[in-house]
């Protein structure tokens, strides 16, 4: 259950509110919205108990409604947020709306790896449609021996090709010490599908208050998915955004992961967030990659996040999925044509 208060309540009729649950021996939780206080019952409610206290809470000043909200995450819950979470970021230089009708395309190498490699591919995806320039500073590497990411080196550069080419930047950050300096470099922090559950980082993230974007962890369930997207909103995020990339396969002879793009629809009518595919990790074989992509816009995607570079051979991690610039320019205008088909734009 949640009390939504008018967003000219009074923290005496807040307070109010807090004081009545607690006095049903129910622990309240105070939720902070961009608009509305709202307060959530944290305690399962008895059943006898439900309409009592609904009635007695719809009663008091300041109380809009009281919602029933059956899921285990409330804030990242359509049945707490009725309306699409529209995720608005300006650089300066640049700037996007994701969650509108217009599907945002996000691209670049998996790591950065030198300065010419991250200026080149920026002009490039920009050039073909690309509001977003990825790019891995810190890496999740399953062998320690593989290249780790050129670390601060990496979000310098990326601060640096942002501002220049005009292009707002993402970039994964592994550990909540980080969570500082990667939201100094890049414009929205990702949580990589490895980290998804780890609950430190998602508090540290949810802290700063920079826009970030959740990947689904492999093996993650669509509710242990929308749980972790709470821990990010609970701790005072707003512009969250979930990324399906792909779960752990049946068969890996011929794809890396399963796209899982019943995660799309299924997203979108359980919560009002954004919801990114990642078509490159999905299916890991670059051949494969546009096909993936266009379905995915034809899901019902808010972005598309694709990986790209200048040459895939030389890519110093997932140069099997990667695009060339050619190949994601005609991949972008698949996807446009995909877009109008359904009454968005790309
Ligand atoms: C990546 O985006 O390069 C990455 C490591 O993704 P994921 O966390 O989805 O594996
Ligand atoms: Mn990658």
């Amino acid at each position: 259950m949640m009390v939504l208060m008018y967003a000219a309540a009074t923290p005496q009729q807040i307070d109010d509110v807090i004081a009545r649950i607690a006095h049903s021996m129910m622990q309240p939780l105070r939720l902070p919205g961009d608009e509305h206080v709202a307060i959530g019952i944290a305690s399962a409610i008895p059943p006898d108990l439900r309409p009592v206290l609904t009635e007695a809470l719809a009663m008091l000043p300041g109380v809009e409604h009281v919602i029933q909200i059956s899921r285990p995450y409330k804030l990242a819950s359509r049945e707490f947020r009725r309306v699409d979470t529209l995720v608005n970021i300006d650089s300066g230089t640049a700037k996007v709306e994701i969650g509108g009708s217009r599907v945002v395309v996000m691209a670049g190498p998996c790591s950065v790896e030198n300065r010419e490699q991250i200026f080149e591919t920026a002009r490039a995806v920009k050039a073909a449609g690309a509001t977003v320039l990825r790019g891995g500073a810190y890496k999740p590497r399953t062998s320690p021996y593989a290249f780790q990411g050129l670390g601060l080196e990496g979000l310098r550069l990326l601060k640096e090709v942002g501002r220049e080419v005009g292009i707002l930047t993402i970039s994964e950050v592994m550990a909540p010490e980080d969570v500082e300096s990667v939201a100094a470099h890049v414009d929205i922090l990702q949580i990589g599908a490895r980290n998804m559950q780890n609950y430190a980082l998602l508090i540290a993230a949810g802290k700063s208050g920079h826009p970030t974007m959740l990947k689904r962890g492999p093996s993650a369930s669509i509710d242990e998915f929308l749980l972790a997207a709470e821990y990010l909103l609970h701790h005072g995020s707003q512009d969250v955004m979930l990324c399906e990339r792909g779960v752990h396969p049946l068969d890996r002879t011929y794809t890396r992961n399963t796209l899982d793009l019943n995660a799309v629809p299924v997203l979108k009518q359980l919560s009002h967030l954004p919801v990114i595919v990642d078509p490159s990790h999905g299916v890991g074989v670059a051949r494969y990659v546009p096909a993936m992509a266009r379905a995915s816009v034809a899901a019902g995607a808010d972005g598309i996040i694709l990986e790209v570079h200048p040459s895939p051979k030389d890519a110093l991690s997932d140069g099997a999925q990667s695009l060339t610039p050619d190949q994601f320019a005609a991949t972008v205008s698949e996807m446009r044509q995909i877009a109008i088909a359904i009454g968005r734009s790309l």
